[in-house]
């Protein structure tokens, strides 16, 4: 039945997805909101949203959503709580932080943000908070890091060619990325490239995910060794003379120590590490140097290992042997993350005036071993005695999840959690808030996997007593006596400060239009002008050094590096969790239409192992390593290599027949140079499970 509709308002989507779409959002005369789609104006959504955006309706709507404030009455993780009111709430909080910096020092208190939402007020501004107060930083290092790390070694800048140009390009290659799942936006241009003029398009990845499905050609290799094919495709270059000799010249530090290093990284000694056959890296190699026009897109899955920034250095390498990056249409484009890009100051609305370097700082991904109190986690500071979480949910999403409840569940922590769900993490709370979603408050969003910066404003009343993220910093400020000028200042006032005191157009100029296109001039974007290191030339000797202290253990030269968490005789698996199409993070995995869609945990196991072991699809198994085990049905799959397991989606623990979700298995250890987790770096056992429930 066709919905009425008031009116139509554009909005943007906050979830940890690169597309960022901006949104039209249908607003029904009873102030709910309709079936949401993508803007037709804006030119990089181009009308496409996925599916799960489409019915969020179902998410705001949801009778589980939180509600109240509520205080803890049972133990620790129990989930019991009773309602108080928002001032009891704040008082209580004020007066705990309080006596914990008076005890213990200021440091003592974490505030905590993670991806749940992505906009600059609603997730970032918890540090106007932190800094005004001195309370410990955050290394927020869960998601991009080991990317960032491996991007700006070579290229220097956390930009590249506007994405937009997948359009021009008469070859994408999709590496390491699932956008049909995870960016769909991605798949548009690629979609026009291919009609337009009759590109190819290249996933390589791990499994056979939807993409691939969609590809022309597709290299599914071993997790962990993509370097080692960038490196093999380097070398078919320079021996099939596909390089651009000039261009090295001009603007790399391309040597030849460089090239004789190359040429011993054969596509024989690829594919001994990769599992491919030499005729396919060849074949791979061939299409890319003899295509001018070649645009390959990064994404995350490949550089989620303990040698994934090597990984991605050795990639974005190969534009520079191609001389790819003069193109419109070509070069390499990962994320647009970088501040000069965005233009906005952030100093109000992030407290940087107030920020103080000499504060510790604390690795977001390591949140189990702060909480343990291990001593490199706390970086010579005093244990956590209170945390303040907004947009996280870490007894699902960080790694070494048994570490993570043990902190979370400490009695001696006092934990503040604003929550939208009752989530695993929220369960664990001393004072439980309920959070508003992204059409019930203003903010703005970096496009990251393009180039607009989109407003997103308060287009419904949240339900109950939601509020804003904001309302909580801005109301603990007033109590915990922070002199700062952004507590006596509105979201809106914020927000627009951000933009003005950068001498861009104000909000209301912006809301007009709903985005600023921040796309830089090709030359710029294109490197044609040198880029952007000291000495204006792509590296391909890095100094890592620069990049982070795990710098000792990087390749000097760009290379696959061994230094992962290889398998063994105990652990003869590789496993890989990379996200499922219905969820985002641990997103969604409260609605009703996503959970029917993904069916419950299972791992994808090579039919060649599942007969070996007598296992077949629906069997009951258990895999482990030394952090734990878990127990999941199997899925009998050919879509990766023998040795390979697939779990997709990060499912809360209660979806798991034993309680213990995917990341017990996963190691928290800092990925070299510069943090990260190495999600799709875990060797593992697998054993069938006598039949049970
Ligand atoms: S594709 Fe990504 S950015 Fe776009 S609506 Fe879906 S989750 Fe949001």
């Amino acid at each position: 039945m066709q919905q009425q509709v008031s009116h139509i308002a554009k909005s943007a989507c906050p979830h940890d997805c690169p597309s960022a779409c901006s949104l039209e959002v249908p607003i029904l005369p009873d102030g709910r909101i309709g079936r949401i789609s993508g803007a037709r104006d804006n030119s990089y959504t181009l009308g496409v949203v996925c599916a799960k955006v489409a019915r969020y309706a179902e998410r705001i709507e949801h009778p589980d959503r939180l509600l109240r404030p509520m205080r803890r009455t049972g133990s620790k993780g129990s989930g019991q709580f009773a309602p108080i009111t928002w001032e009891a709430a704040l008082d209580e909080i004020a007066e705990r932080f309080t006596r914990i910096a008076q005890r213990s020092g200021s440091q003592a208190i974490w505030p905590y943000h993670s991806g749940g939402n992505m906009g600059i007020l609603q997730r970032y501004g918890l540090d106007r908070l932190r800094h005004a107060m001195r309370y410990s930083r955050q290394q927020t290092t869960i998601c991009v890091t080991p990317a960032e790390s491996g991007w700006l070694a070579g290229v220097g800048r956390m930009t590249g060619p506007d994405p937009r140009e997948m359009e021009d390009a008469d070859l994408i290659v999709m590496w390491g990325g699932n956008p049909v799942s995870t960016q769909v936006n991605v798949m548009t241009h690629v979609t026009r490239a291919r009609k337009a003029r009759g590109a190819k398009f290249v996933v390589i990845d791990v499994y056979r995910t939807p993409t691939i499905e969609q590809a022309d050609l597709a290299l599914v290799l071993k997790p962990g060794t993509d370097g080692a094919l960038a490196l093999a495709v380097m070398h078919v270059l320079l021996t099939e003379g596909m390089v651009d000799r000039a261009y090295l010249a001009r603007l790399t530090d391309f040597d030849a120590e460089t090239e004789r290093h190359i040429l011993s990284r054969t596509p024989e000694w690829a594919s001994e590490i990769t599992g491919l056959a030499v005729a396919d890296i060849v074949a791979f190699a061939r299409l890319y140097g003899r295509t001018r026009k070649s645009f390959i897109r990064l994404g995350f899955g490949f550089t989620r290992t303990r040698n994934g920034s090597a990984a991605m250095h050795a990639v974005s390498c190969l534009p520079a042997m191609t001389g790819a990056w003069q193109e419109k249409g070509g070069g390499a484009f990962f994320l647009t993350y970088d501040k000069s890009l965005w233009g906005i100051n952030t100093t109000l609305l992030h407290g940087l005036d107030v920020l103080d370097p000499s504060v510790r700082i604390l690795d977001q991904s390591r949140i189990g071993a702060v909480l343990s109190s291990e001593p490199d986690a706390l970086k010579g500071g005093p244990a956590v005695e209170g945390m303040l979480m907004q947009n996280a949910n870490s007894a699902t999403v960080a790694p070494d999840t048994a570490k993570v409840l043990r902190g979370l569940g400490r009695d001696d922590l006092f934990l503040v959690v604003q929550e939208q769900f009752m989530t695993p993490t929220a369960r664990f709370a001393d004072i439980l808030l309920p959070a508003t979603m992204f059409v019930e408050h203003d903010d703005l969003y970096y496009g990251l996997g393009h180039t607009h910066l989109t407003y997103g404003p308060k287009l419904i009343e949240p339900p109950g007593e939601a509020r804003p993220n904001s309302f909580l910093v801005r109301e603990l400020g007033k109590r915990l006596g922070s002199k700062h000028a952004s507590v006596g200042m509105a979201d809106h006032e914020l927000l627009d400060d951000a933009l003005v005191r950068a001498g861009m157009p104000n909000l209301r100029e912006v809301a007009k239009v709903g985005w600023i296109d921040r796309a830089l001039p090709f030359e710029k974007a294109h490197f044609l002008d040198g880029f952007p290191q000291a000495d204006g030339k792509f590296h391909f000797k890095p100094d890592w050094q620069k990049i982070g202290p795990g710098f000792s253990r990087m390749p000097r030269i760009a290379d696959w590096s061994p230094d992962f968490e290889q398998s063994n005789a105990a652990h003869p698996y590789k496993l890989v969790c990379p996200p499922a199409r219905h969820f985002l993070n641990s997103t969604f995995s409260e609605t009703p239409t996503s959970v029917a869609r993904e069916r419950g945990p299972k791992v994808r196991l090579h039919p060649a192992e599942a007969q070996r072991l007598g296992i077949a699809t629906g069997a009951r198994v258990r895999i482990g390593n030394v952090r734990g085990s878990v127990v999941l049905r199997a899925h009998v799959d050919e879509g990766q290599q023998p040795m390979t397991l697939i779990v997709e989606g990060i499912w809360p623990a209660d979806a798991f027949e034993e309680k213990k979700a995917i990341n017990t298995l996963i190691g928290d250890d800092p990925v070299p140079p510069n943090g990260g987790v190495g999600f799709h770096d875990t060797a593992v056992w697998l054993r069938p499970e006598p039949s049970g429930p």
